[in-house]
């Protein structure tokens, strides 16, 4: 089966994805990582960030692969190991002009279908119900409130060892979500048919039963 978990930054759903393919014995893809690796590889090269047809020809010269590893995907750029920091600020800062590319994502969604092509995967991203698997099994759309979003978020970077106030991460965030929200291709919406889990006052466990729930729930329609 193909689970597809699509929300907005700090909902949840990449350790929420990650927990639910490993109850399960799927593999767990993050396909916000490929938008990050090429936004890294555009900060580290002479192109701007805005120069659209530059960064189409970044995308096709390369070489982005993800590992699915058991408590992470690994990412690959360009054959280096680009794990850590495609998650620094300055890349996160730095995405809405590389995903609000049409032709970018057209290369990106290709690449997550072929991953995802052969099932037994939860993909978590933006457009996962909506582009990339519109007939997926079971699609999720989380949220949580921006207070808490923006308290996990400081969580996490917090154990990266990087230190960022709670008022500008959730300015930050506010920010990520307008233009994922609002842009013209592939913009973050619930699908017609996605479940809505909200997080704010749940914990991680409580997340991972819910999908797994609603999964049962899809078997034994079957
Ligand atoms: O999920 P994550 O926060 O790592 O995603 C980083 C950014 O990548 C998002 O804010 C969004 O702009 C972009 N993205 C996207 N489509 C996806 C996954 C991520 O546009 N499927």
């Amino acid at each position: 089966m193909i689970i597809a978990i699509d929300g907005p930054a700090g909902s949840g759903k990449s350790t929420t994805a990650r927990l639910v393919a490993k109850r399960l014995g799927y593999t767990y893809l993050d396909t916000g990582a490929f938008y990050r690796a090429l936004t890294l590889k555009v900060l580290e090269s002479s192109v701007s960030l805005e120069d659209g047809p530059m960064v189409v020809k970044l995308a096709e010269a390369s070489q982005i692969e993800l590992q699915p590893q058991e408590d992470k995907n690994r990412v690959w750029l360009d054959g280096r190991d680009v794990t850590q920091l495609i998650r620094e600020p300055a890349v996160t800062n730095s995405i809405a002009p590389i995903s609000e590319n049409p032709k970018v994502r057209a290369i990106m969604v290709e690449k997550q279908r072929a991953l995802g092509r052969n099932g037994g995967i939860v993909m978590e991203g933006r457009d996962i119900g909506t582009v990339v698997f519109p007939d997926a099994d079971l699609k999720i759309f989380m949220q949580a409130s921006l207070d808490e979003r923006a308290r996990r978020r400081q969580e996490e970077l917090a154990a990266m060892g990087i230190k960022r106030e709670l008022g500008m991460l959730k300015e930050e965030i506010a920010r990520r979500d307008q233009k994922d929200s609002t842009r013209k291709v592939a913009p973050l919406v619930r699908a017609a048919d996605a479940v809505l889990l909200d997080t704010t006052q749940m914990t991680i466990e409580q997340q991972v039963d819910f999908i797994v729930g609603e999964l049962e729930k899809k078997w034994q329609a079957r």
